[in-house]
């Protein structure tokens, strides 16, 4: 793996981070991410080095050892890192979720146990909502949490997280109340390594493995009254309250997936000759690439005024719908486009066409599916028609 240089990552500018980031995915990340998947592993060993340039931790509060930068930034650079590799952009940027949530919600001890690991790439964080038997009804979760003297057990599974198969902590939601649903959700910061943690071998999938997507079992697991994230009444709400970001960054990698495709068939359909003259010649080649190119310019603007709203802490949540819905779809469409201009050789595996290809399907259902999307766009219609 190729080195970077590091010197002193705090108190970045929005600029300096994103030009190492740039870096950072050209230098570590497309030239590792093949093998990765060949490994079918997470990239951790990258996680260090992401830290050393200040990139596990854009948007932590300073006071906590973070950057401090608003959210559009972390939003462009998960379109770098994505346009390398989709699942070691979203790892990484899961971790660094966990270290801003338990910074900005937890208690002094909890922050100092794991922030700092976190921010150092040390440690790796995940956040657990689904379970084997629960995708889209997150106040369907089973996960179990019984009061006992001086905190909480916790019983029950977690399934389809992504970074669950090497988590050293996990941001958890669990039910006190059987049967109450979204009222009685708690969240737990849970420790990977105390007893009654039960890590499962991480999934094999169609591909994408850098997600480190795994599950764990709570068996007995107690958590300490300090180590409640938010009570009852609260975590679902704190859960929710990050979801139009979290949409708005799939979109963009979305965005930064096909741009990055874009840009490998455009150079090819330069040096690639058929019939006497360059594939970009022909009328009926370049053309696709023309239409990739309008769809993904339409798709970064609404990712741009997303991220815009978020920044401003406006209302996001049509947009951030509208834009992970429409840029998921462009991207799965475009990028099996943008593979056949590239002919046989867009299947080689040190071009991305492949891996990205599974990352916008894994995109679809990752922090909503379209077809949640098109139910919060259709309750967005129904406010505006009906004031409700
Ligand atoms: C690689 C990967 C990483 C992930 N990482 C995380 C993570 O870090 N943390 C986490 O908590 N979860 C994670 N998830 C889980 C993800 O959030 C879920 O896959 C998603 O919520 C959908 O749930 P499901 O797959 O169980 O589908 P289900 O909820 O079982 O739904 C199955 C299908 O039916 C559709 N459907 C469901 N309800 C309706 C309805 N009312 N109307 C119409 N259609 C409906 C769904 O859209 C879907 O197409 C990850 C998933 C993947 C694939």
């Amino acid at each position: 793996m190729s080195t970077v240089a590091t010197p002193p990552a705090t108190g970045l500018s929005a600029t300096e981070l994103l030009d190492r980031a740039a870096r950072f995915a050209c230098d570590v990340v497309a030239p590792n991410a093949a093998q990765w998947e060949r490994e079918r592993r997470m990239g951790r060993e990258a996680f260090a080095q992401a830290a050393a340039l200040g990139l596990t931790s854009i948007e932590v509060p300073r006071e906590h050892g973070g950057q401090g930068q608003p959210f559009s930034v972390k939003n462009r650079f998960c379109e770098i890192l994505a346009a390398a590799d989709y699942g070691f952009a979203f790892s990484l940027v899961n971790t660094q979720n966990v270290a801003n949530k338990i910074a900005r919600e937890a208690s002094p001890t909890v922050i100092a146990r794991y922030v700092p690991d976190l921010i150092a790439g040390r440690i790796v964080g995940c956040t657990a909502l689904t379970e084997p038997g629960m995708g889209s009804d997150f106040g369907a979760i089973q996960m179990r949490a019984t009061r006992v003297a001086g905190g909480w057990r916790l019983d029950g599974r977690k399934a389809w997280i992504t970074n669950a198969a090497q988590a050293d902590v996990s941001v958890m939601y669990a039910q006190t109340e059987p049967g109450s649903g979204a009222k009685g959700i708690a969240g737990f910061v849970i420790d990977a390594h105390r007893a009654g943690f039960v890590r499962e071998p991480a999934f094999g999938l169609a591909g994408q493995h850098a997600i480190g997507t795994g599950g764990y079992t709570l068996d007995g697991y107690i958590a300490t009254d300090e180590e409640m994230l938010q009570p009852p009444g609260k975590a679902f709400k704190s859960a929710m309250s990050s979801i139009n970001g979290a949409r708005t960054y799939v979109a963009t990698m979305c965005c930064g997936m096909v741009a990055e495709a874009l840009r490998i068939a455009t150079a090819f359909g330069e040096s690639r000759h058929a019939f006497g003259v360059p594939l970009a010649d022909h009328q009926g080649w370049r053309w696709r690439l023309s239409e990739a190119s309008a769809e993904l310019a339409g798709c970064r603007l609404m990712v741009a005024e997303s991220a815009r709203m978020i920044d401003a802490k406006e209302d996001a949540q049509m947009i951030a719908a509208q834009a992970k819905l429409m840029s998921t779809r462009m991207a799965e469409r475009q990028l099996a486009v943008l593979a056949q201009a590239m002919g046989a050789e867009g299947l080689r595996d040190h071009h991305p066409f492949g891996r990205h290809l599974v990352g916008a399907r894994v995109a679809s259902f990752t922090d909503g599916s379209s077809e949640m999307l098109l139910e919060r766009i259709a309750a967005g219609l129904r406010k505006q028609a009906t004031g409700r």
